[in-house]
């Protein structure tokens, strides 16, 4: 199997030039034919020599992976589907009760939401996940593997809107924080001047909490901060996200409020809304002591039901109820609108469907 230059790095390049015996400035021209021209064949690199492109041919390859599936919205939201061939890696468990398998033909989401002059891009991290969240169909689906930053970069390179991309999130299937390497390359490669060129302030990484890497993620990384809340309160939380019993929510905000947010990084909290769960005036209060002192903004979010489980949304007026208690409060609150609902944009709707029937 040939070895992918996509998800290399400037320096990881250089390495590979030096060992086919290329001259130093190889690795920025590859750079560019990659993360800028975004080719699909060494034989695409025009400005190497044909010796050059032969030798690399040998061992190496681009490693963009096409889409296999594609659902497009009413609203024009699409879901891409990708297969991945992912890097097993054993490890933290913190609820998710299936077993953790190694999938030859394992699959992930991307989405592309369009909204006016933007296009957002929310990228997937593993395929399937470990951190057990009951609402989440990811979730269900157990582990199958991280991504490799080939894999998460090619998401990007592989949709259709490639060249028109405005911003992005890392909020699909996974949780980015327990596949930190391979993210942070990923981060590297589209925020680098020889890579995408990004500004930082165009992504976002949405965590449920992983503490240890939330720590390096906010000491090594300027892009925003979404954080998946849900609950002030650690029991409830508990009942719903394994991982409260690890890194409980309330040191995740203390740890956050170590670090400025006056700026350009911005920090947010996603806060989906179970209808006589964790919608009540007493949810929200708490939440506005939890978030006091803090720059930041809180999204609603309306939950689609799933089979099996207990809750469905929260009614509107309540929803509006409690943006407004918090907006009165100071904190910036806002009902995120639902896309793609008519292709179950859903996290791991679509590749839960294919990954069942692999
Ligand atoms: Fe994983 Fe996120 Fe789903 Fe939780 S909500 S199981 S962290 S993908």
């Amino acid at each position: 199997m040939k070895i992918k230059l996509l998800g290399k790095n400037l320096e990881e390049l250089k390495r590979v030039v030096a060992d086919e015996g290329l001259p130093g400035y190889t690795a920025k021209q590859i750079a560019q034919w990659l993360y800028v021209k975004k080719v699909r064949t060494i034989d695409e690199m025009t400005n190497l020599s044909k010796a050059a492109r032969a030798a690399l041919n040998l061992k190496y390859e681009v490693g963009v992976t096409p889409y296999a599936g594609l659902q497009i919205s009413s609203d024009g939201t699409k879901k891409y589907l990708f297969p991945v061939s992912c890097t097993h890696r054993r490890g933290l468990n913190l609820g998710c009760t299936l077993p953790e398998t190694e999938l030859e033909n394992s699959a992930v989401e991307a989405v592309m939401i369009p909204d006016e002059d933007r296009a957002t891009l929310c990228v997937s991290s593993q395929a399937g996940c470990r951190m057990g969240c009951r609402f989440c169909m990811t979730g269900r689906q157990g582990f199958h593997g991280n991504l490799s930053a080939a894999d998460i970069i090619s998401q990007f390179i592989a949709v259709d809107e490639s060249d028109r991309l405005t911003n992005t999130v890392f909020m699909g299937m996974g949780e980015p924080l327990d596949n930190y390497e391979n993210v942070m390359r990923a981060i590297e490669i589209l925020t680098a001047d020889w890579g995408f060129g990004w500004s930082p302030k165009r992504i976002t990484l949405s965590t449920i909490g992983v503490l240890p890497n939330l720590k390096r993620y906010l000491d090594e990384c300027r892009c925003h901060l979404a954080v998946s809340l849900h609950d002030p309160f650690g029991p409830e939380r508990l009942s719903m996200m394994p991982v409260q019993g690890a890194w409980p929510v309330q040191d995740v905000i203390d740890l956050i409020k170590q670090y400025d947010f006056t700026g350009q990084r911005r920090v947010s909290f996603e806060y989906t809304m179970f209808g006589g769960f964790n919608d009540s005036k007493v949810h929200a209060d708490a939440l506005i002591r939890m978030l006091k002192g803090l720059e930041c903004r809180v999204n609603l979010i309306r939950f689609h039901k799933i089979p099996d489980f207990p809750y469905d949304t929260s009614p509107d007026v309540v929803m509006e109820n409690f943006k407004s208690r918090l907006n009165n409060s100071g904190i910036t609150t806002t009902i995120r609108a639902s896309r793609g609902e008519d292709i179950l944009a859903a996290c791991g709707m679509l590749a839960g469907e294919h990954n069942r029937s692999c």
